[in-house]
């Protein structure tokens, strides 16, 4: 199995980078963030505990997210998988590796993807998203089509995350990341598993910076 895990300031792209890299590798792309937006949607009891917390910007309890991960990890119907968001503090990557051990699978790759915070605000403000399927777009990259429809469902009503148009709350994700998430990357240095790549640039550009770090590493041809 190739299990690949993004890791980036929010903005950073890696949200779409895992959808590039999962059609073409056939690997499950699991955004945390994603996950836990559809627990708050469906209305679960987890979605109402978890709503608050993302709104200001803070992160939601490690039991929390880890009981949305290991239901996921454990449907193994594809290739292998992308982690997006998760691990994003010392005590959750220190739960996947165990997690990963019980499902007798590994971490093949760490990819930190780094752009600029003035960049990173900039990219924020101009996303939004689909109403009715999440599809993400963003007004400086990939913007809608022609006629104001979703390219993936031809739907034609768009939102802005409330975590993304609340400045405090976005300045509160960066701060924690610096804070909490970039202590992970000594972590997975001592693996040996860590890379970086620059996020500057078009989607594909950013996208063949990744390809050609799994070339080197010998994970792909
Ligand atoms: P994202 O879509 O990755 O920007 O995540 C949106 C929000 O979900 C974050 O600001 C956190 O509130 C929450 N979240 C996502 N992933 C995690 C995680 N691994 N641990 C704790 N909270 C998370």
């Amino acid at each position: 199995m190739l299990n690949i895990i993004l890791m980036g300031m929010a903005g950073s792209g890696k949200g779409t980078q895992a959808q590039l890299l999962g059609r073409r590798f056939g690997l499950k792309p699991l955004s945390s963030g994603d996950l836990l937006r559809e627990e708050i949607n469906s209305g679960s009891e987890l979605g109402k505990k978890v709503k608050s917390v993302i709104e200001r910007g803070d992160l939601v309890d490690d039991e929390d997210i880890i009981s949305v991960y290991q239901k996921q990890l454990e449907i193994k119907d594809a290739k292998g998988f992308v982690l997006d968001g998760f691990p994003r503090r010392i005590s959750q990557a220190e739960k996947l590796e165990t997690l990963m051990a019980e499902l007798h699978c590994s971490i093949s790759a760490v990819i930190m993807i780094n752009v600029a915070v003035d960049e990173l605000v900039k990219r924020i403000a101009a996303r939004f998203m689909c109403k009715n399927c999440g599809a993400i777009y963003n007004s400086l990259y990939k913007s809608i089509g022609g006629g104001g429809v979703c390219s993936v469902c031809g739907k034609t009503e768009f939102i802005s995350r409330k975590d993304d148009s609340d400045g405090n709350a976005v300045k509160r994700r960066l701060e924690i990341f610096q804070e909490e998430s970039l202590p992970i990357i000594e972590f997975y240095q001592r693996k040996n598993l860590i890379y970086s790549v620059d996020g500057l640039g078009s989607i594909e550009e950013v996208e063949n910076r990744i390809l050609q770090v799994l070339k080197n590493i010998n994970i792909i041809n």
